[in-house]
């Protein structure tokens, strides 16, 4: 069974990125406004994530990394109707299976924090009693220390470690009130800090993560229809600014996700107003029914497909087109 376990782990958390992009995620659902990550050797060696979230109650640290615990699902019917975005309680239970775990954490009503390690879903030992603040923080080490295969071809610690600031970024910019940072090793200085608070807007952490002179080139955009249900913001930059590749960051329904006929959509457009060879970058917040997304299109649950994804996307073209026009005069 551990085998199996371990196998069907891997499909999730393909790469240390998959495991941030899921724990910081919890950290969101638990309402966190500071989020902090330490991604040793590409998150290979370590993967720190440390939140001021509302924490886990002691009761449920032991089954905290068994399949399917969850917080989230109340009932049967909220399987399709999520509005948090976990709900299948795989994510701790994967990584779990791949990698060290280790959760401290504290919640508003305790006297002080506990500290409990996992291994193959379970807990090692009872939680310990240690100090801390309110929040979570969860350490995951040697990431596939049991998959010699799989650790093999992710030895490119470079690359992992682009991905993971990659991911990172994107919720720093699709969550501008939280303050995130991301550091190499506790002692360099982050490679990225947003400060979040009230008054911090997504074209302010654009420009502090991407610089003034993609931030100057964006234009915001926003499209809503009632039938099919959907709205839709973002930013896209400009005709003037140009780039040998697409940057389209895209999130649905607070997932950061891909979806290939958006993207298809999104160049579509761009094509008949840039050079050849050359790509905008565009920001994409849609809003769905939640009954209407899969998530489980890929394990790793980053490729999504919906209802009315063509009239969606065709609407949205429709808006884009129209304000490129109008800019070029
Ligand atoms: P899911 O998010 O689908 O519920 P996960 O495996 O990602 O499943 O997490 C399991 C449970 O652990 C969550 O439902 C939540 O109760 C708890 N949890 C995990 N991370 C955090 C966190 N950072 N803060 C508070 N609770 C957390
Ligand atoms: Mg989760």
């Amino acid at each position: 069974e551990a085998v199996v376990n371990r196998i069907a782990a891997g499909e999730v958390v393909v790469r240390p990125a998959n495991a941030l992009k899921e724990l910081m995620e919890n950290s969101l659902d638990a309402g966190s406004t500071r989020i902090a990550i330490l991604a040793k050797a590409g998150g290979l060696k370590m993967l720190r994530i440390e939140d001021d979230g509302h924490g886990i109650r002691a009761d449920d640290l032991p089954i905290l990394c068994e399949r399917f615990t969850t917080s989230k699902l109340r009932k049967y019917e909220d399987l399709s109707s999520i509005g948090t975005f976990g709900f299948r309680g795989e994510a701790l239970a994967s990584i779990s299976h791949v990698a060290h775990v280790t959760v401290t954490t504290m919640t508003g009503s305790d006297e002080c924090a506990r500290v409990a390690q996992y291994s193959e879903s379970k807990m090692l030992g009872p939680a310990r009693p240690c100090a801390g603040t309110r929040g979570t923080t969860i350490v995951v080490e040697e990431m596939f220390y049991n998959n010699p295969t799989r650790k093999q071809a992710l030895s490119k610690e470079s690359i992992e470690h682009a991905k993971v600031l990659e991911v990172v970024q994107r919720y720093a910019i699709h969550y501008p009130k939280v303050g995130f940072s991301c550091r190499k090793n506790s002692s360099s200085v982050s490679e990225l800090t947003t400060v979040g608070g009230a008054d911090v807007t997504a074209q302010a952490v654009i420009s502090t993560i991407y610089g003034q002179n993609l931030a100057r080139e964006l234009f915001p955009f926003s499209v809503a229809s009632e039938d099919p249900k959907f709205s839709c913001t973002g930013f896209a930059s400009s005709p003037n600014y140009t780039s040998r590749s697409l940057t389209l960051i895209l999130f649905i329904n607070n997932r950061l996700v891909e979806c290939t006929p958006f993207k298809r959509a999104i160049e579509a457009v761009y094509q008949s107003v840039l050079p050849r060879h050359q790509h905008p970058w565009v920001y994409l917040a849609l809003q769905v029914d939640p009954a209407a997304i899969d998530v489980n299109v890929h394990p790793t649950k980053m490729e999504v497909q919906f209802l009315h994804e063509e009239t969606i996307a065709q609407k949205l073209q429709e808006t884009l087109l129209a304000q490129l026009q109008n800019m070029g005069g």
